[in-house]
């Protein structure tokens, strides 16, 4: 099944692309809930986390890499940020491709917000 991330990835939807390489796209979340709030997905259409292979872990690897070289291009990375991916209804996911949420510039508080 094809998500509006795919239509992102091949340019059928417009998107705030913050970086790009053969097997990744990140891009600016149309909702942002931080001062920075990006998108890190993998080309390649994983629905969610419970469907990943061993195939995937350099992928996954390589999505949170991206995340920490955003941060530290972005200038935020010894401040700190908050990186997580949301798995099915009541981990929150709403686009069944998985992606992760890069997001920075104030303070986070554990568990909740
Ligand atoms: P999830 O809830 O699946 O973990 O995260 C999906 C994210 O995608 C949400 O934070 C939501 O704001 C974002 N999103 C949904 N539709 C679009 C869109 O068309 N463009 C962008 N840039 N982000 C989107």
């Amino acid at each position: 099944m094809t998500t509006l991330f795919t239509k992102i990835i091949n340019r059928e939807i417009p998107a705030d692309i913050v970086y790009e390489d053969d097997d990744v796209l990140a891009f600016n979340d149309i909702n942002p809930q931080a001062p920075v709030h990006i998108l890190i997905i993998p080309k390649k259409p994983i629905a969610t986390l419970n469907d990943l292979t061993e195939e995937d872990l350099a992928l996954v690897g390589r999505l949170h890499l991206t995340a920490a070289n955003i941060a530290k291009q972005q200038g935020f990375a010894e401040e700190g940020y908050r990186v997580l991916m949301n798995c099915n209804e009541h981990g929150g996911q709403t686009v069944y491709h998985i992606h992760l949420h890069l997001m920075g510039g104030r303070q986070f508080t554990w568990p909740a917000g």
